[in-house]
């Protein structure tokens, strides 16, 4: 099914050297040009980027290019068309070279070009050091077992950029994700959850915060949170990885489910404050129980 992509695996050393087995995830997002300044990278079974690999700013000559050529032709095909940024070429290199068993990559709102194209080109031809996903749980088999479930999706309320989509139309792909999530990957953060991004904002009163706001907004999405609590008290949900608002960086316990046996643990990895900025912010690291060990 084009929605479930599987992968199997025979060999996590750092799991099987834990001594309760945890999978040690490394969490990096945002990090919009700058990857290859990070200079050290935790180890970890699972290496996860949740979008904003490169800047809009990028785009801008292609895209104009781009329209161009279609507006003669409107039969050409925007994959034949397409072109990497030196950001997302290089991150695919860059990603290759990494340690981690498995590399797991969503796109953000920055990733403009890939607007229009099909998600299968993309993994194949843009970000093919890395498992591509969008819209798609990743199944992660472990010696023939299932060990954990992933679902990925770019998706904000960011207009004409990349997989922007109304405010009031997104829901519908938080809708998509399944129940049986382990870990979510989205790019856009839930609202009130390390959310609250600088802007030209006036001053206004906040109901979620109960204070006054001024050149704050909250950019994360209410539904996405109650979806997130959703699938951790019916489902599955460990831990929900995200980035967007740069303002933030760190991980942090979901507080209605603080008290519950399985806590959910959100990680904002947002990794720069501008895409000029080489002074780049470490992945979070992150420990979830894979899948068999929690029937036991
Ligand atoms: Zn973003
Ligand atoms: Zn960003």
């Amino acid at each position: 099914m084009a929605n479930t992509l599987e992968c199997s695996i025979d060999n996590l050393p750092m799991m099987e050297k834990h001594p309760h087995h945890k999978l040690t995830i490394v969490h990096m997002s945002d990090s919009h040009i700058s990857h290859q300044f990070l200079k050290s990278i935790p180890d970890g079974d699972i290496f996860i980027h949740s979008g904003d690999i490169s800047h809009k700013s990028e785009w801008y000559d292609w895209q104009q290019k781009i329209e161009k050529e279609l507006e003669k032709n409107p039969n050409l095909n925007r994959e034949e068309l397409y072109e990497s940024t030196p950001s997302i070429s290089s991150f695919n290199e860059w990603i290759g070279e990494l340690p981690h068993p498995i590399k797991i990559v969503i796109a953000g709102n920055h990733e403009m070009g890939f607007n229009g194209l099909t998600r299968s080109f993309i993994r194949k031809n843009i970000l093919p050091n890395a498992i591509y996903l969008q819209d798609q749980t990743l199944i992660i088999n472990y010696k023939g077992q299932e060990l954990l479930r992933l679902y990925g999706t770019p998706w904000t309320t960011s207009s004409n950029m990349g997989f922007s989509i109304s405010r009031h139309r997104i829901k519908d792909k938080w809708e998509k994700i399944p129940m049986e999530t382990d870990v979510l990957i989205t790019h856009l953060p839930p609202f009130g959850i390390m959310d609250l991004a600088s802007g030209k904002d006036p001053a206004f009163f906040c109901d979620y915060c109960k204070k006054e706001h001024k050149y704050r907004k909250h950019w994360g999405n209410v539904e996405l949170r109650n979806k997130a609590i959703e699938l951790n008290s019916k489902g599955c949900l460990q831990a929900h990885l995200y980035g967007h608002v740069h303002e933030f960086h760190g991980t942090t316990v979901e507080p209605i489910t603080k008290d519950s046996s399985r806590p959910l643990l959100y990680s904002n990895a947002a990794s720069v404050g501008s895409h000029t900025d080489k002074n780049i912010l470490k992945p979070n690291v992150i420990e979830i129980l894979p899948r068999k060990l929690q029937l036991i």
